[in-house]
């Protein structure tokens, strides 16, 4: 196991369009760790989800801590998403607080789809769909901006509510 180095904003590979994997790849020794290591690196920085580019590779492949993943399992495995395709379902947007490993101790809202369709490879190469709405679907649009080089901040309709995370407790957690 090893925690990897995370990217901070301003790292050029955070906007970077990744690439995505072939199916052949996935089951290569080298994706295989880099997905074990990113969900060591999501765990030990209490992160909820984690994309490859955050940890400098610049790969279509994040992680999600269990029930992100809508399987509603808090002891199960986190989720693996290679090559995700979303479609929102309906037009019903939210705003939610939304932080990043990549952007360190800032909160800010954000609007995303209620409900999505997201259709993905798994650490073996099978193809799976899930319909999140609420939380998990915002990790998961969040994860998947990832890959296109996308920052919550892009997604901000104002930046009004940005806060340092102290403020955010003080202030702002009666939301
Ligand atoms: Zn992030």
């Amino acid at each position: 196991m090893s925690i990897l180095k995370v990217a901070r904003m301003g790292h050029p590979v955070l906007r970077a369009r990744a690439r995505a994997l072939e199916r052949t790849d996935i089951k290569k020794p080298m994706v295989q760790r880099l997905i074990d290591d990113m969900i060591d690196t999501m765990t030990e920085y209490r992160g909820v989800g984690l994309a490859a580019p955050q940890v400098h590779e610049s790969l279509r492949l994040f992680v999600a801590v269990p029930g992100a993943d809508d399987t509603a399992e808090p002891d199960g495995e986190p989720g693996v998403f290679i090559n995700p395709e979303i479609t929102p379902v309906g037009s019903d947007s939210v705003d939610g607080w939304e932080g990043c490993l990549s952007i360190p101790d800032i909160r800010g809202r954000v609007p995303r789809a209620r409900e999505i369709i997201v259709r993905a490879l798994d650490r073996k190469g099978h193809p799976f769909e899930l319909f999140p709405r609420d939380f998990p679907a915002r990790v998961i649009q969040h994860e998947t901006d990832h890959l296109d080089g996308v920052l919550f901040f892009d997604r901000m309709r104002s930046f009004e509510s940005l806060t340092f995370l102290d403020e955010y407790a003080r202030y702002w957690t009666k939301d």
